[in-house]
Formats: C-alpha cells, sequence, structure tokens
C-alpha cells in the first residue's frame, strides 16, 4: 500500500462565481451540499482503503468550504483519518460566524487561508466579490477570538486599472489584520471567463509596467514587514510558511478529493470528474470518478521538480541541476538566477520573469 501525506479536499460550492474564476465551482444550496457531502465521505472511505493514509496535512478548497454548514462540514471531518500536521480551511470573509469559526477549531483546524483578495470597494465590486473591506476586518477578528493564530490573507494586484497606490493600501489594511502569511498573485486573465473576454474585447488593458512594480514593491514591503517570500507569490513569518502547498512544489505525493480535484501519486497524474454532478453518481454507482491517468516521465517530475524548486527561496541544490549547467551559466550571466552555497535560485529580476523560465528548460 502506498503512504500518502497529503490531501486536498475540493468543496465545488460558491454563493456566487467571480468572472476572473476558472476553477471548478458552481451554486448549489441544502440538498445538492448533502448529495456532494455522502458523496464525498464515500471517496473518503475509498482512499482509505487503497492507500496508507499517514496525514500530515489536510487542505480543503475550492469553491468555498466556509459556505459549508457546521452539521455538513463536521460529517467530512469525521471521516477523514488522523492528521497532526497543518489543517487548513479556505475562508470566504462573507461566510464567517462565530459558529462556523467554533466548528472549524473543534474539528481541529489550524490553518486559516482568508480569500480578502483587495481592500478596496471599488476593485472587490470589479472582481463580483460578494464581501467589503469591514467584512475582512470582522472575519479577522472572530477567527482570532476563537483561537485561530495562524492565519494567512489571499490578495490579488495587477487589477485591471488599478492604481499603484490602492494596491499599497490594501497591502497595508491586509498588514494591519497581523496575517502570519500572505499569497499575493497577480490577476490571470483565464479562458472561459468574462474577465478573458473583456481583455479580448479591449474593455482592459493589462499593464505589464505596473504589474512589475506591484510585484517587486510587495516583496519589500512584506520584507520589511517580517514575512520575507517564500515562494515567489508566498510570503510568511518565520515558520509558517504552508507546509501543504510546499509539499506540491517540492514534488510530493498527494491525492485530492471531490470534482475536479487531482491527485499525483508516483509517476501517475489524474483529475477526478470536473462535474458535480456526474461526480456524485459515479461514486453511487460504484464506477471510476477518475479521468485518464497521465503518466509521468522521470524527465517530466525533474523538470516540474526544478520549476517549482526556482521559485522557492531555498531554490535547488546544484548537484541536481548538472545535465542543464550549459542553460544554468547562461541564466547566471543574464542575471536571472543566483549561485550561492551550491544552491541555484531566481534572482530578483527572475523572479519578475518566473513564468518564461520553462522556456530556458525545454
Ligand atoms: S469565491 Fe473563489 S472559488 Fe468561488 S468563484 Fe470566486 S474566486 Fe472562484
Amino acid at each position: 500500500m502506498k503512504t500518502i501525506k497529503h490531501l486536498y479536499i475540493h468543496i465545488p460550492f460558491c454563493a456566487k462565481v467571480c468572472p476572473y474564476c476558472a476553477f471548478h465551482v458552481h451554486r448549489g444550496g441544502g440538498d445538492y451540499q448533502r448529495e456532494f457531502v455522502d458523496a464525498l465521505v464515500e471517496e473518503v472511505g475509498q482512499i482509505k482503503e487503497e492507500y496508507d493514509l499517514q496525514l500530515e496535512t489536510i487542505y480543503f478548497g475550492g469553491g468555498t468550504p466556509s459556505l459549508l454548514s457546521p452539521g455538513l462540514f463536521e460529517k467530512i471531518c469525521h471521516s477523514l483519518p488522523a492528521c497532526l500536521g497543518e489543517k487548513t480551511i479556505e475562508v470566504n470573509p462573507k461566510t464567517v460566524s462565530l459558529t462556523k469559526a467554533r466548528c472549524w477549531k473543534e474539528v481541529g483546524l489550524n490553518r486559516i487561508s482568508l480569500g480578502a483578495q483587495s481592500f478596496n470597494q471599488g476593485y472587490l465590486k470589479i472582481l463580483g466579490r460578494d464581501h467589503t473591506p469591514k467584512d475582512i476586518v470582522c472575519s479577522v477578528e472572530i477567527l482570532k477570538e476563537v483561537g485561530f493564530d495562524n492565519l494567512g490573507i489571499d490578495l490579488m494586484f495587477a487589477l485591471p486599472n488599478q492604481p499603484r497606490e490602492i494596491w499599497l493600501s490594501t497591502l497595508k489594511q491586509a498588514l494591519e489584520c497581523q496575517p502570519t502569511h500572505l499569497s499575493c498573485y497577480g490577476l490571470t486573465y483565464e479562458e472561459d471567463t468574462p474577465f478573458f473576454k473583456s481583455l479580448a474585447e479591449g474593455v482592459w488593458k493589462k499593464n505589464e509596467e505596473d504589474e512589475i512594480w506591484m510585484f517587486s514593491e510587495t516583496e519589500e514591503v512584506l520584507a520589511e514587514a517580517g514575512l520575507p517570500f517564500y515562494e515567489i507569490s508566498n510570503f510568511a513569518r518565520n515558520g509558517f510558511e504552508s507546509n501543504h502547498n510546499q509539499a506540491y512544489w517540492l514534488g510530493k505525493d498527494y491525492l485530492g478529493v471531490g470534482p475536479s480535484a487531482y491527485s499525483t501519486v508516483g509517476h501517475a497524474r489524474w483529475q477526478n470528474l470536473r462535474d458535480t454532478r456526474e461526480y456524485i453518481s459515479g461514486i453511487r454507482s460504484g464506477t471510476s470518478t477518475k479521468t485518464e491517468v497521465e503518466r509521468l516521465s522521470p524527465e517530466i517530475k525533474r523538470k516540474e521538480r526544478w520549476m517549482f524548486g526556482l521559485r522557492m527561496r531555498n531554490g535547488i541544490a546544484m548537484d541536481e541541476l548538472q545535465e542543464f549547467s550549459t542553460v544554468i551559466d547562461k541564466m547566471i550571466l543574464e542575471g536571472l538566477l543566483n549561485l550561492e552555497s551550491q544552491r541555484v535560485r531566481l534572482s530578483s529580476k527572475g523572479r519578475l520573469v518566473a513564468d518564461c523560465i520553462a522556456e530556458y528548460f525545454a
């Protein structure tokens, strides 16, 4: 039996779907959520039989896991195997109440990832979010009151026509909440979303100069505030780095349950059906909910490990990159990589173009 240490749980429900979101998410009320939770519990039972689950991290993502009622959430948690490590839930500020926060605490969650995105009301509206800056601050107060001291806030920058000072003010307000972790991602215009359409039609334009400025400024402001980057889009106080996300970036095996969730075990990767109704019927009828299994060659595994590894503060041991020594030398000369103590990392210039680094290894 294969041992698995990391589990992702996908909850596909959202109160409304944001116009930039490309995840498998949709609306759905009481009965639909109950049917889904029953299927999910069944799937957890299946993986318990198939794998040796020695869990070190559990991550409830979505969608909006915090939308579930305490009763449904407890039902999922009671089906899970023990996990003494990090247990995270993604939380939408609009859904936080004292009752829910207490429930999350009682079932053993110990890390919050709060999807604030912006502290500017105008931009929250543009992003189609249903919460206000005040909801974010109130959520933080409630979560701290019930004892969540490991609290991360997720933000987005490079929003349509976003002035630089509005991003700086969002960063400042996020820091006032005293988070242990911040994730700051530039907005991406994902295909098949209303935002993508607006970009294609010229309603909005990207401003690369502003994006680069915001990215660099973020790193500087957060480092000064005691949250240095540990991955190019993630910043944490010492000891509060996300273990679950690091497991992905370090190429560890993980299982995902719920519709659309990915799993990677050894040299196999698969996704669950990206349709919640089909997923529920698959589980009920005992047919497979996996889509086609992708075989990952050792070469693909190695490349993924380098791509993610270079984005991390610790970088990669030079030994692991021997076969690319010519490319590495070229990138060092171009100022994209630093070599220090036999480890290779993206330089500050390299971090600005991190998404294009893969081309060098093609
Ligand atoms: S709340 Fe999050 S998961 Fe749900 S639609 Fe918006 S961005 Fe997507």
